[in-house]
């Protein structure tokens, strides 16, 4: 039996709403929650990234910035943009887009927000607090995965969970919330001996590697839930045949006459469909979450910053 599909498209939209109706009554009280975002240089996948976190914090009534700085900036100049930032009242989350030019100190930038206001999770008080299982704000990726895994009511407690990918962003905070949810987790990596005969323990497999169709079905138990994080480009009629099930062959192979590559995961549907009990679908998947989590950390964050003001 093919799998059921978990539909993140939903999902963020659930969460979405949830936000709307929040951010409208704190409206009511005069306070409006703020994002900037800022983004250093001119790649491509990066602009629409920010362009749609600022259309979606308009659409849900957040106040949003958007800072536009050219790829030479240095180190300084970012640290001064983002001390500003951390000074400005208005300003409840600040989002640096990742990945930074070479020349800039990522890991100082990041720490450099003010924790409170750090939206994305990477700041290393909020790394140490999510460690600690205290209340910290979270990698929005991984966050969103939870929210999905709990909307469909999938079990976490005593789940065997495999996570392939230990990135700071998505593999580590995610192994780390579904400890916290009491599931016993694997991570996996480049130099992980056995990966499909460790992936088949689980009960709950997420792939963040980014590689194209790595998963395939040899490396999925029966009934498996599978969460698939990649995003890359199949490029060639080959791969696209290779990748996909029948049924969506004729689609993807339109997409990719019209714009010369067609978005998949990291897992590959056409051999896992059949074996996995859930799956995630790319694009439509994760995608979605991670947005609507960053716009739910932001709401999260503008009530915090006024609760502790209030004390
Ligand atoms: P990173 O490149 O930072 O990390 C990839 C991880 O995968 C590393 O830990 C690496 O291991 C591991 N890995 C690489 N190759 C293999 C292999 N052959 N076998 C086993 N493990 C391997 O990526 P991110 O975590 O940032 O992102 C992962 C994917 O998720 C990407 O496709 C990215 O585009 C996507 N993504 C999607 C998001 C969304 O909103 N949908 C958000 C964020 C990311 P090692 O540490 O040993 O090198």
């Amino acid at each position: 039996m093919a799998a059921e599909i978990l539909n993140g498209v939903e999902v963020a939209e659930h969460i979405k709403q949830g936000v709307a109706a929040r951010v409208k009554e704190l409206a009511e009280r005069g306070i409006k929650p703020g994002l900037a975002v800022v983004l250093v240089g001119d790649n491509p996948a990066s602009k629409v990234y920010v362009g749609s976190k600022v259309k979606t914090c308009e659409a849900l009534g957040l106040y949003s910035e958007k800072y536009e700085l050219p790829p030479d900036t240095t180190t300084e100049r970012l640290l001064s943009v983002i001390q500003d930032l951390n000074q400005r009242d208005e300003i409840d989350g600040i989002l640096v887009q990742a990945p930074l030019p070479s020349q800039i100190d990522s890991k100082l930038i990041f720490d450099s927000v003010d924790p409170a206001k750090d939206v994305d999770g990477f700041h290393t008080t909020n790394v140490g607090r999510l460690v600690r299982n205290e209340d910290a704000l979270v990698p929005c990726t991984p966050a969103g995965i939870i929210e999905l895994l709990d909307y469909y009511k999938i079990p976490i407690s005593g789940a065997n969970a495999v996570v392939i990918g230990r990135s700071d962003i998505v593999g580590k905070p995610m192994a780390m919330l579904m400890l916290h949810r009491n599931a016993t987790v694997t991570i996996c990596h480049s130099k992980t001996r056995d990966l499909p005969g460790v992936a088949r323990q689980a009960d709950i497999l997420i792939a963040a590697i980014g590689r194209t169709a790595m998963v395939t079905g040899d490396f999925v138990r029966e009934g498996a839930v599978v969460v698939d994080v990649g995003m890359n480009n199949a490029t060639t009629t080959e791969e696209v045949e290779r990748i996909f099930p029948e049924a969506e062959r004729v689609k993807r192979l339109e997409v990719l006459s019209k714009r010369g590559s067609t978005l998949v995961g990291d897992v590959e549907p056409r051999t896992v469909i059949d074996k996995a009990g859930w799956l995630t679908p790319v694009p439509g998947g994760v995608g979605p979450l991670t947005i609507a989590m960053l716009m739910k950390n932001t709401l999260r964050a503008a009530e915090k910053r006024r609760e502790e003001k209030r004390v």
